[in-house]
């Protein structure tokens, strides 16, 4: 009884030492769970997409000034 309950405990110990997590190419933050790393690029993806709009207005601003 004692034997099984230590095995179990070790089986949990093993098993949260291999929790994966994935490591983030963009920031390189270790995303846990895996399935978390899908969703943390596509927030990446979307603050670079607001920033490249962004830039485009701020560019097409400064080309109006220049214009006037
Ligand atoms: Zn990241």
């Amino acid at each position: 009884m004692q034997t099984a309950l230590q095995n179990d405990t070790k089986a949990i110990s093993i098993e949260n030492k291999k929790l994966p997590a994935a490591k983030c190419a963009e920031c390189g933050a270790k995303v846990y769970p895996v399935s978390f790393l899908k969703p943390h690029l596509t927030r990446h993806r979307r603050r670079h997409e607001w920033f490249v709009m962004e830039l485009r207005k701020l560019q097409e601003t400064m080309a109006r000034m220049r214009m006037a």
